[in-house]
């Protein structure tokens, strides 16, 4: 089962294929626990944000001692970490919920929807206990009230420094913040996950370097809004392996920049201070690789959105980062039918893609979801207004999409082999973040192992995808990339 979400929070990482947002996972239960015997289940799904709480719930969960399961019927109780943003986000936690009631019927929900107590309880009274987002401890204490603490077991000593993680190997996210201080009209996220929250600088960069030396070739930063880590606390400085840092993005950029493996930034706000980690891109330490929601380009849709930016200096911006740059990948998501947007407004976003030429690109219809100060603003646009706009949008994006690539054949990539299957291997290169954005297919006869490093010649493009063979092996530093 996946789920579908919009997480415009997070300003959604949904790439360059129409009709896809982001998309994460479930299961009953991951399969991790060999503990004494108190099993739980677990759900989770919505956004990368989503499943790094779920990370560290079952964490905790393996540590005390609970086993952790991958079937309803061998479970003690299920929890279920629910998305809550669009509508059918909502609905798919709503029915996840209930075929949890119905296989199991002891439930705990927490995540995103949780925040709104009453819609759940409304549909699904029978719920043992419901919590909001990031709420580890009283997920854990609801855990306790109905499945006692195990005895402490030998068995938990067997859960890695790096605690449970639901990604593969040699991927993972780091969180490096929670909530938000924006206050985008269309977005309910800092209602439901709060203002922003900075983790210390040292607890992240600790986790940074237990995850490489627990075998991650990839870190990919997320939070709502990277660019803002530290301005709760006034970037006020902490310390990792001794020494003053920062706690501010471009300073936990050069940091992990140290790490020697890949470094993707996601949600990057369009603050002017991106500009200072351009260079860094340029000479290799962290990917050439930009994932910054624009969500539109028309001034007064952007003022409407209360989103910053005016589309000309953003373009500016943008020729400028890749004069320093030339190899930078830029990725960004749109929304179409915002409430007030007339053709005008949508012509100057399709001219605006048309000079920005951003290399990724993902568009949502709009969605009134419940509590968004956008939905009074305006008339909502017609469906149909806003489905002809969102093939018109998808077209000019794909078109883009399908150049940028084409230029990439003839050329040797560094990639990362995500996944073997009978007909070869996919892979990554870095202008490709997992899950939302592009892949390199390999083909031909080949011995590589997943999350393994190798360059490829470029053969063949499509609108979103590249095809290649592998030339050499290589293991080594993230340097040359292009
Ligand atoms: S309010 Fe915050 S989380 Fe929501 S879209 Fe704006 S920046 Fe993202």
């Amino acid at each position: 089962m996946t789920v579908e979400t919009f997480d415009p929070g997070n300003d959604t990482p949904k790439a360059v294929q129409p009709n896809t947002t982001h998309a994460t996972k479930v299961a009953p239960a991951m399969g991790q626990g060999r503990g004494t015997g108190t099993r739980i289940g677990f759900i989770s799904l919505g956004c990368p944000k989503n499943l790094v709480d779920s990370e560290r719930i079952l964490t905790q969960l393996r540590t005390e001692g609970y086993d952790v399961v991958n079937s309803y019927d061998g479970a003690d109780l299920v929890i279920v970490n629910t998305c809550g943003f669009i509508d059918s986000a909502v609905q798919e936690s709503l029915d996840t919920i209930g075929e949890a009631l119905n296989e199991n019927g002891k439930v705990l929900v927490t995540g995103c929807l949780g925040a709104k107590e009453d819609e759940i309880r409304e549909v699904h009274p029978k719920v043992l206990g419901i919590t909001g987002p990031h709420a580890y401890e009283m997920v854990l204490e609801q855990v306790h009230n109905h499945l006692p603490k195990p005895e402490h077991d030998p068995l938990t000593a067997l859960i890695p420094d790096h605690g449970v993680k639901l990604t593969p190997r040699h991927y993972a996210y780091l969180k490096i913040s929670e909530g938000c201080n924006n206050r985008c009209t269309f977005c309910i996220i800092p209602a439901l996950r709060g203002d922003l929250v900075s983790r210390p600088i040292g607890e992240v960069l600790d986790e940074a370097k237990r995850l490489k030396e627990a075998g991650v070739k990839e870190l990919l930063v997320i939070s709502q809004d990277t660019s803002a880590y530290g301005l709760d606390v006034k970037h006020k400085t902490g310390f990792w392996n001794g020494m003053p840092v920062k706690t501010r993005m471009t300073e936990l950029c050069e940091k992990l920049a140290e790490m020697g493996i890949w470094v993707r930034l996601h949600y990057v706000y369009p603050y002017p201070h991106v500009d200072e980690v351009i260079p860094m891109m340029a000479e290799g330490k962290i990917l050439p690789y930009l994932d910054i929601p624009f969500q539109h380009a028309s001034p007064k849709v952007l003022k409407a959105m209360k989103r910053p930016g005016k589309a000309e200096r953003t373009l500016e911006q943008i020729k400028k980062w890749r004069e320093i740059c030339p190899d930078l990948v830029i990725r960004s998501t749109f929304i179409v039918g915002f409430p007030g947007e007339t053709e005008e407004d949508f012509q100057l976003l399709l001219d605006w893609l048309e000079q920005a030429q951003l290399d990724r690109v993902g568009c949502f219809k709009y969605s009134p979801v419940e509590g968004a100060v956008a939905n009074d603003l305006a008339e909502l646009i017609d469906d149909e207004i806003m489905e002809d706009r969102y093939q018109r949008f998808m077209a000019v994006a794909a078109r883009i999409s399908a150049e940028r690539l084409q230029a990439r054949v003839g050329t040797e990539m560094r990639v990362i082999v995500d996944e073997l299957n009978d007909e070869g291997a996919v892979a990554r290169a870095y202008s490709d973040a997992p899950e939302i954005d592009g892949k390199v297919i390999l083909g031909g006869e080949f011995d590589v192992e997943v999350g393994q490093m190798v360059w490829a010649s470029i053969e063949f493009a499509n609108e979103y995808d590249l095809y290649a063979t592998i030339v050499r092996d290589d293991n080594d530093e993230i340097e040359d990339l292009g």
